[in-house]
């Protein structure tokens, strides 16, 4: 069985002389051939390493700029360059000030004008410059190569950085010669909550200042009571204020912006009025009561704000006729020059001199409310009759015009064409909510409810008093 196999293997080991002979020479061939082209590469390898060590370790001489403003560089170009110097920075802040401009403020920090404007020219791809306010903050960045000395001779200019809107930063970065890019970095902020729990000794203004909130917050949280209380006449010491806020902070900590008033409630003589904030779908929010109704009303209690309520609506003795007759509204004494605001929304349906009036403004409001505004120094600018205005929008400002004692406001609000008192009024809610946005506002207040006793019971439990109904969800 063994035999046939190892005949025919014999065949083939065997060769005959000539064949071996043959078959040595064409190797031979072949290993001079593949010496060849291996002594081929390692000589181009060699040639192409001292050509690239060459381009990458000579000094990188600039070539003379031929114009003022070059060619963007391209990305590639700008990271090899990136790469092969490894610089550290520092930076330097400077802020704007009044007659200031950012080409200014880069002078100052010494910086060359041609690489200012080069800087500049790439800054105003993305941005204009022009609209930055005073008191704007830029960081001036310098660099100089990680192994130098950090000497005035060595640093050299590397761009700037400000924060144009709290949740955006602008980057303007060297990549070369001459050359600037822009980089828009979003900056994720975190919002806060805040809660402060505070009697009332003097004003609502100075209680929610103790409590940590921001002037321009305050103002927003005596407009958002203003349509229920009169704070000239209603305050009582001892009344209580309760109001849940947001901030929000940068990744460093840092204040970043004022936030919201999430929840607010005053107790003032003993009635407590207590407002929610809600979202809507198309963005707007409102606040709103605990039965859903809004906080705001179509109009407004008090169109001028520091006013002296000086006459009120009645039968009075007029100070300068000299004869008793129906005063048609209140009059609010204030200084020449006070804002006046459109007590609601609507359609300036007059504008103009009206006898005794004097500079007088009437306004048209939705169901059949109309308001007047007598005496005027002037109006807002660019009023004109027929215009549409806002709610808490300035249209003129209190003078003495007319028949007039002194500088104030007089004040009328009409319901189909008849003056009624605005302390009596009850005016219909702006908005009412749906069965939809109602379940909302329930959620809503339940989680207010829970953040407010989260940090009372956390931070607040000095400050805090006994709470009364803090959710009336949580109650309901
Ligand atoms: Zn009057």
């Amino acid at each position: 069985m063994e035999e046939p196999q190892n005949i025919s293997d014999a065949g083939v080991t065997a060769p005959d002389n000539s064949a071996v002979n043959a078959a040595l020479l064409s190797q031979q061939a072949r290993r001079r051939r593949a010496r060849l082209r291996f002594s081929v590469a390692v000589m181009a390898a060699l040639i192409l390493t001292g050509w690239l060590a060459s381009r990458l370790l000579l000094p990188d001489v600039p070539k003379p700029v031929l114009s003022a403003k070059p060619a963007p560089s391209h990305p590639a170009i700008a990271a090899r360059w990136a790469r092969l110097a490894p610089m550290q920075r520092d930076y330097e802040s400077d802020e704007l000030i009044a007659g200031d401009s950012l080409a200014a403020l880069l002078a100052r920090a010494g910086i060359d004008g041609v690489e200012a404007d080069a800087a500049l020219d790439a800054l105003r791809t993305e941005f204009d410059p022009r609209k930055l306010n005073i008191g704007q903050k830029v960081r001036i960045f310098k660099e100089w190569p990680s192994d130098g000395v950090a000497d005035s001779k060595a640093k050299r200019f590397a761009g700037f950085d400000f924060i144009p809107e709290p949740r955006q930063r602008l980057m303007v970065r060297r990549t070369g010669h001459l050359s600037f890019d822009v980089v828009k970095q979003v900056r994720p902020l975190s919002e806060r909550f805040f809660f402060t729990d505070t009697l009332i000794s003097s004003s609502v203004y100075e209680a929610a200042r103790g409590g940590g909130m921001s002037p321009n917050l305050v103002v927003e949280l005596i407009r958002l009571f203003s349509f229920s209380i009169d704070f000239q006449r209603d305050m009582r010491e001892g009344d209580q204020l309760e109001v849940l806020y947001t901030r929000r902070f940068d990744e460093n900590n840092q204040l970043a912006e004022e936030g919201d008033i999430i929840f607010a409630a005053l107790t003032n003589r003993g009635k407590r009025y207590a407002y929610w904030r809600l979202a809507h779908d198309d963005g707007s929010h409102a606040y709103y009561d605990e039965n859903g109704r809004s906080v705001q009303r179509l109009l407004m209690k008090t169109p001028v704000d520091g006013a002296r309520l000086s006459s009120r609506f009645g039968m009075r003795r007029h100070p300068i006729l000299g004869y008793t007759r129906l005063h048609r509204g209140l009059d609010f004494a204030a200084p020449r020059g006070t804002p006046i605001y459109a007590a609601g929304s609507g359609t300036i349906v007059a504008l103009g001199r009206n006898g005794d009036y004097g500079k007088y403004i009437r306004i048209r409001h939705r169901n059949g409310y109309e308001t007047a505004y007598a005496h005027l120094n002037g109006y807002a600018r660019r009023l004109k009759k027929g215009a549409q205005v806002k709610q808490g929008q300035i249209i003129g400002y209190v003078g003495a015009t007319g028949l007039a004692t002194g500088p104030h406001l007089h004040y009328e609000v009409l319901r189909h064409k008849k003056p009624v008192n605005p302390r009596d009024l009850d005016v219909p809610p702006e908005r009412a909510l749906d069965a939809t946005e109602l379940e909302k506002l329930r959620n809503a207040q339940t989680a207010i409810g829970a953040r407010i006793n989260a940090l009372a019971t956390n931070d607040n439990r000095l400050r805090s008093l006994p709470r009364r109904n803090l959710s009336a969800a949580q109650n309901r």
